[in-house]
């Protein structure tokens, strides 16, 4: 990274200042929604439109309440020197977001989290989602299944899951033993898409828990439900737009 990036920006004249905000405005509804994790986890978002591969991320061991706009840290994939900075993220999420920039160009956005009912698939022998409902049907053949965690996700780790998003159709990894990671072209549409992956989750490993049989649907009807859904009109941008309405509200220093 070239030392002229400023890696805090105190004013709105920042180019990517609705992507920070955007992405500032994910963490916090990720504490409403009870998907944070100590001070690990992260999200990440590109903020080049040319091929470049610069992306804002968070900073190390920042609790998600307390993540704003200008604290997001800016940060290049390409750049082999960004471990070396006296603001260098988390090894962890350095090696699997920068590998996931790095690689996949069609992951503008990657949100990783350790939510409970994401997780608690993860540790199922078999981690697939039957589509037993609306939610769980959207997911159908979307779904990349990691079984082979190899500990903490430094650098060969970090590579290797980035290598499994080879279908841009499958946006959602299941990281057994570990968490999920659901990548997308914006935030708004990562963030949708997290919420209804967790929400589907949750369903299932409630209905599993019932021990009572389940009533999946059809692959035809999963596979249909699934298309219709993804040519559904702008809800992702709604549910955005919605909760930094709330945020506003409520919280509004996470846009500052
Ligand atoms: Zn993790």
């Amino acid at each position: 990274m070239s030392s002229s990036i400023a890696r805090h920006p105190s004013t709105h004249n920042d180019p990517h200042w609705k992507l920070r905000a955007d992405l500032a405005a994910a963490f916090r509804w990720a504490v409403r929604m009870n998907w944070h994790e100590g001070v690990s986890n992260h999200f990440s978002a590109v903020v080049d439109d040319d091929g470049g591969k610069r992306f804002l991320m968070n900073r190390d061991q920042i609790h998600f309440s307390r993540v704003s706009a200008s604290n997001l840290l800016l940060l290049d994939a390409d750049d082999p020197d960004v471990m070396d900075g006296p603001d260098a993220p988390d090894p962890t999420a350095w090696a699997l977001h920068g590998s996931i920039h790095r690689r996949v160009p069609h992951a503008r956005v990657a949100i990783h989290l350790h939510s409970k009912y994401a997780t608690v698939l993860a540790c199922l022998q078999d981690s697939r989602m039957p589509a037993i409902d609306q939610n769980a049907a959207m997911f159908h053949d979307r779904v990349i299944i990691d079984e082979h965690y190899g500990g903490l996700a430094l650098d060969e780790e970090g590579e290797r899951c980035a290598a499994l998003f080879t279908d841009p159709k499958k946006k959602v990894m299941v990281m057994g033993n570990h968490g999920v990671m659901v990548i997308g072209d914006t935030v708004a549409d990562a963030l949708n898409r997290t919420y209804f992956f967790e929400r589907a989750a949750e369903n299932l490993i409630t209905a599993y828990m019932t021990q009572r049989p389940l009533r999946v649907l059809s692959d035809e009807i999963a596979a249909k439900t699934a298309a219709e859904v993804e040519s559904y009109p702008g809800q992702a941008a709604r549910h955005l737009a919605e909760i930094k309405l709330i945020l506003d509200k409520t919280e509004p220093d996470y846009a500052t």
